[in-house]
C-alpha cells in the first residue's frame, strides 16, 4: 500500500508527532478520530496549549500600557512573538508584522487602508477565480465603494492559472492583484514569486492570501516579494483568533490606519489625533497578545518538526490518497494542478457530497463538504460542492486507508 512511497524518502515519524496532539487520541462514535479537515483548522500541540495556560496562569496583564511588572512581561512576550513571526516568514522588519484576528481580518485591513489610499474611481483590482470568499468579497466591497472595476483571472480545467492571462488582464489602471498562495478547494499551489515579478513590472501590488500557504513549506515573504501576505494562526497549529498581516514597510507607512482606538495613537485631543508608529498604527485596541504567544509557540513547534520534511510527507499522503481514491468507480478529483498542496477535493457520481460527508462522519472520518467558501470555484465545475480531505503531518497512511474504505462504503450505501 504505502510501502512503495515509504521507501522512496527518508522516514517521517508521524506516529511520534501524533502524541503531541491530545485531541488525536479521542474517539468519535466509538471509533478512533480520523481528522482530515486540516484545511479548515489544524489541531494544536501541547507546546501551544501549555504556552497559553502558562500565560494566563503566570503573566496575564494588558500590554503596552502598564508600568507594572506583569504588563512589562506580557508586552515582552507579545513583541517576542512578533519577532518569531518576522523570522519565520523572513520579513525584513518586525514592524512589517501586524497581528490581526486572522487572514480575513488582514485582507479586510488591506482592502480598506490600501483601498482608501490608492484606489480611485475607474481603477482596477484583479482577483483570481479560485479565491476564498475572504479574498474576494472585501475587494468587491472596495470596488463598490470606490467605483472601481473588479477583473477576474480565470483558471483552467486542471485548476491552474496562466501567467499569460494575467499579463493580458493588467492595464494602466490596475492597482492590486489579490491571489491565494494555495487554493483551499483545488489544492493548487500558485507560483507567487513569478506572479509578483510579473505584477511588479506593471506597477501592481500583490495581496497574497496565505491562509493555506503558510503551512505548505517554508514561506519567505522577501523571496516571494509579496506586498502583503495574510494568514491565520489556527491553520498552522496555533490558536484561533490570532493572525498576521505582513506588509512591506513602503506600503504600510503610506496607508492610513483602518480602525481607531487605543494603542494606535500618539497624541489625542478632542479635535485631533496623531497616529502611532508601525506596527501599532494598525493594532487598535487590546491585541490578542496571548494568542500571539500561542502562535509563536506553534511556529517554533512546526520548525522543530521540520517544515520541509513535514510538507514532503504530506505530499506523499496526497499522492497515496490520490492513487487510492482515483481507483474508486465514479469518483472524480477536482483540481489536478501539477503543483498541489495536501488537499483533495472530489465528487462521486450519483452521491451528494453532503451524504458522503455524513456517512464518513459516522465512521469517525472528519472531512469537509460544500463549497468551502469558494462558491465561484465550485461553480466553475458546475457542482453543488465537493468532499474535501485535507492532510497534516500528523495524518498517517492508515488514515488514508480509512478514508478510502469509508468513501467506498458511502457509495455502496447511497446507490
Ligand atoms: N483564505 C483561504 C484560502 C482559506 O482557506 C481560509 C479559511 N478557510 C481563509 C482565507 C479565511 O481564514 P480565516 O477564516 O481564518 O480568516
Amino acid at each position: 500500500m504505502f510501502t512503495a512511497i515509504q521507501h522512496s524518502v527518508s522516514p517521517f515519524d508521524a506516529e511520534r508527532f501524533r502524541r503531541d496532539f491530545p485531541i488525536l487520541q479521542r474517539e468519535v462514535y466509538g471509533r478512533p478520530l480520523v481528522y482530515l479537515d486540516n484545511g479548515a483548522t489544524t489541531q494544536k500541540p501541547l507546546a501551544v496549549l501549555q504556552t497559553i495556560e502558562r500565560f494566563y496562569n503566570q503573566i496575564n496583564a494588558n500590554i503596552h500600557r502598564g508600568v507594572h511588572r506583569l504588563s512589562a512581561e506580557s508586552t515582552e512576550e507579545y513583541e517576542r512573538a512578533r519577532t518569531t513571526v518576522q523570522r519565520y516568514i523572513n520579513a525584513q522588519h518586525p514592524h512589517e508584522v501586524l497581528f490581526t484576528a486572522g487572514a480575513t481580518a488582514g485582507i479586510n485591513m488591506v482592502a480598506n487602508a490600501f483601498g482608501d489610499a490608492f484606489v480611485r474611481e475607474g481603477d482596477e483590482i484583479i482577483v483570481s477565480e479560485m479565491e476564498h470568499h475572504s479574498n474576494l468579497v472585501p475587494w468587491q466591497m472596495l470596488c463598490q465603494r470606490k467605483g472601481a472595476q473588479l477583473r477576474v483571472w480565470r483558471f483552467d480545467e486542471r485548476g491552474e492559472l496562466s501567467l499569460d492571462h494575467l499579463a493580458a488582464l493588467m492595464g494602466k489602471r490596475t492597482k492590486l492583484l489579490a491571489i491565494t498562495h494555495v487554493s483551499n478547494t483545488l489544492g493548487t499551489v500558485n507560483p507567487i514569486a513569478q506572479i509578483t515579478a510579473l505584477a511588479h513590472v506593471h506597477g501592481v501590488a500583490v495581496m497574497v492570501d496565505g491562509a493555506q500557504g503558510i503551512k505548505h513549506g517554508k514561506v519567505d515573504v522577501q523571496q516571494l516579494d509579496a506586498d502583503f501576505y495574510a494568514f491565520s494562526g489556527h491553520k498552522i497549529y496555533g490558536p484561533t483568533g490570532i493572525g498576521v498581516l505582513y506588509g512591506k514597510e513602503q506600503w504600510l507607512s503610506k496607508m492610513p490606519p483602518w480602525q481607531g482606538g487605543g494603542d494606535m495613537v500618539a497624541t489625542v485631543t478632542l479635535e485631533r489625533t496623531t497616529y502611532n508608529d508601525l506596527p501599532f498604527k494598525f493594532e487598535a485596541g487590546t491585541s490578542n497578545y496571548i494568542g500571539a504567544a500561542g502562535l509563536a509557540a506553534a511556529l517554533d513547534y512546526y520548525s522543530a518538526v521540520g517544515i520541509e520534511a513535514a510538507t514532503a510527507y504530506e505530499h506523499e499522503l496526497l499522492q497515496y490518497a490520490t492513487q487510492q481514491l482515483q481507483a474508486i468507480d465514479g469518483l472524480m478529483i477536482i483540481g489536478n494542478a501539477d503543483s498541489k498542496a495536501a488537499i483533495i477535493s472530489f465528487v462521486q457520481q450519483g452521491v451528494h457530497p453532503y451524504d458522503t460527508g455524513m456517512i464518513l462522519d459516522k465512521m469517525g472520518v472528519a472531512v469537509r463538504t460544500g463549497n468551502h467558501c469558494t462558491q465561484p470555484t465550485v461553480d466553475h465545475f458546475g457542482l453543488p460542492g465537493t468532499v474535501r480531505a485535507s492532510f497534516a503531518f500528523y495524518n498517517t497512511p492508515a488514515e488514508v486507508d480509512c478514508l478510502v474504505e469509508a468513501v467506498r462504503r458511502a457509495r455502496q450505501m447511497t446507490l
